[in-house]
């Protein structure tokens, strides 16, 4: 029988001999036995069952094949919420959670003498961004769409699971607004950014949907199909939140010029100093 400390020390080595950071062998351990640091550091001289070294030792040779940690698990953590994901959805990011804290301090800012504030996720996945707004703000009437049926009965679960209310409807970018009537105070995507001749790493690139990362020649095609349909479905008072690519800053305000003229948009960067946001006024 093994110890924690054992066998986390082993799959830690065998992790950095195919460059996965070694730390991953004991985040994978923490998240299948439900425990915190302090527990591990307290317990790690423990013996492990058998069921449970079974099943990390096996957890770990998929993670060993470069299969993204959250995968394996089943589920991922996204601004404090619990979101089950598989292979139909992407796996929600860090960056994107300061997407959200960005557009609540917006609401606060633009909304808050609004009773509901009506808002849709285009290209919701996990659902990950919609259920955390609508966790966040309970004046927020949440529309999710996305043109993956695969990640809408996913992001159905997860708002079922977190309790929360929202609609949603399967089609392309903005056209299940256009098609049903919806206006929005606040339009948001996450839609795919990456450019399709970019290289990814193999645990992207071999496990999560391509469908949910690229985004054309210039990354910029979904922006495009939105920014065309936008003032068929915003309200006049409206504003509008993206997540973007590093790279992206210059052509992204380009695009918006050409469709919306002097309208007031800004690229806001990531915790790492990273162009990663656009947000466009019609306030
Ligand atoms: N919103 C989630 C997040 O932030 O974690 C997922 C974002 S993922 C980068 C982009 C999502 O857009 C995927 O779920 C994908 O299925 C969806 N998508 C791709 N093409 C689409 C289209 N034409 N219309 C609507 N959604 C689309
Ligand atoms: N941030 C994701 C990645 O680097 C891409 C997300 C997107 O295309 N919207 O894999």
């Amino acid at each position: 029988m093994a110890t924690y400390k054992q066998l986390v020390e082993e799959a830690s080595k065998q992790c950095e001999l195919v460059n996965i950071s070694g730390q991953t062998a004991l985040l994978y351990l923490l998240e299948l036995c439900e425990k915190e640091h302090y527990d591990y550091y307290m317990n790690q001289n423990d013996e492990i069952s058998c069921e449970m070294e079974l099943s990390y030792k096996a957890g770990i040779t998929r993670i060993l094949n470069q299969e993204p940690m959250n995968y394996v698990l089943g589920f991922s953590w996204f601004y404090g919420y619990k979101f089950i994901v598989d292979d139909n959805v992407l796996i929600p990011r860090p960056e994107t959670e300061e997407l959200v804290a960005n557009i609540l301090a917006d609401i606060d800012l633009y909304f808050k003498d609004y009773e509901t504030i009506n808002c849709v996720d285009i290209g919701t996945g996990s659902g990950a961004i919609a259920i955390a707004l609508a966790k966040e703000e309970t004046k927020i009437k949440m529309l999710a769409t996305d043109i993956s049926e695969g990640a809408i009965e996913v992001a159905k679960i997860n708002a079922k699971n977190n309790d929360v209310n929202i609609d949603f409807l399967c089609g392309s970018m903005a056209d299940p607004l256009v098609e049903n009537n919806v206006k929005v105070d606040f339009l948001i995507s996450n839609p795919p950014y990456i450019k399709q001749a970019e290289i990814l790493d193999a645990s992207v690139d071999n496990f999560e949907p391509h469908l949910a990362l690229f985004g054309g020649d210039d990354g910029l095609y979904f922006y495009r199909l939105i920014f065309e349909k936008a003032k068929l479905v915003l309200n006049k008072r409206s504003i509008m939140a993206f997540e973007m690519g590093y790279d992206q800053k210059e052509t992204i305000l380009n695009e918006v010029k050409k469709y919306f003229g002097d309208v007031r948009a800004e690229v806001i960067t990531d915790i790492n100093g990273k162009d990663r946001m656009l947000f466009v006024y019609f306030v």
